[in-house]
């Protein structure tokens, strides 16, 4: 068996869609044809919108497509005291500072005139002691931010491969893209980019592939892994699939779950021939 490892991550908050299936099947492909593993890994941490029966629904609609994974499938939530002891790792360097701002605040300081960009303005990271210790204090709800100017003064220049191609870390469009990411809150205690950080490393997931609506995320998880000591997988973002009018198929738009499909009278077969057309 060759040294390939890849992985299926979804989460169970809704039926998987023809989306999914394009992911599942091109990833357990690729590791079928290199002679490697796949892994299914349910990404449930979010416990307020994981439901159990979505999981069930997830193992039936792969076993359907004739997709074999190798179990025990690793759950999320069942690791969440491995999250928190990374992010008490990224606390211990100095990295992570609460965030007591809402979502209102954010939207607000974002429309101001002078607030640039998209991302967290990094309202929170100027606190001084005395503030952000009277904020706790008050029992206020906070997410906990990775400080990714300080992050990447400690990495130094990264890069990954993606798709067999050598990338640099763009710092400059990480501060744009995604900034100070969340890295927990109060209801959800890890974050994806932490999560799936962690566990690409203890899954042993040599070559991650996961769809291009992704890609964006890619540059944080390697300043992670940087920050974390863990070994970098390979990438490979794949295009998405889209609906007639060339929209990207979503969950939120009803995009046809396997499930529909199949009790419509669609094979197996039918949906793989569908994707290769696609
Ligand atoms: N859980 C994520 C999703 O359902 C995928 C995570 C990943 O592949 O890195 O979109």
């Amino acid at each position: 068996m060759s040294d390939f490892v890849t992985r299926f991550a979804p989460s169970p908050n809704g039926y998987l869609h023809l989306g999914h299936a394009f992911s599942a099947l091109t990833a357990f492909t690729a590791a079928r044809a290199a002679g490697g593993r796949f892994l299914l890994r349910i990404e449930d941490i979010d416990g307020a919108r994981a439901r159990p029966e979505l999981e069930a629904a997830i193992y039936e609609d792969l076993a359907w497509l004739g997709i074999a994974w190798e179990t025990p499938v690793r759950r999320q939530s069942e690791h969440l005291d491995e999250y928190a002891a990374a992010l008490a790792r990224l606390e211990a360097m100095g990295l992570v500072y609460p965030c007591f701002c809402t979502r209102k605040e954010i939207e607000e300081a974002l429309a101001a005139p002078h607030g640039a960009g998209s991302v967290y303005p990094g309202t929170c990271r100027g606190l001084d002691r005395t503030a952000r210790a009277t904020r706790l204090a008050s029992g206020r709800p906070f997410a906990r931010r990775l400080d990714l100017g300080a992050a990447l003064a400690r990495t130094g220049p990264l890069a990954f491969t993606e798709s067999g191609v050598a990338v640099a870390v763009d710092p400059q469009r990480l501060r744009t893209e995604i900034g100070d990411a969340v890295l927990a809150r109060k209801d959800v205690p890890a974050s994806y980019h932490l999560a799936v950080v962690h566990d690409d490393a203890v899954q042993e997931v040599s070559v991650v592939i996961r769809g291009a609506d992704l890609a964006f995320a890619t540059p944080l998880h390697r300043v992670l892994q940087a920050l974390l000591g863990l070994p970098t997988p390979a990438y490979r973002h794949h295009r998405l699939l889209t609906d007639a009018s060339g929209r990207r198929l979503a969950k939120r738009d009803g995009a046809a779950t396997l499930r529909a499909l199949r009790a419509a009278g669609m094979t197996a077969d039918d949906v793989r021939a569908h994707l290769e057309l696609a």
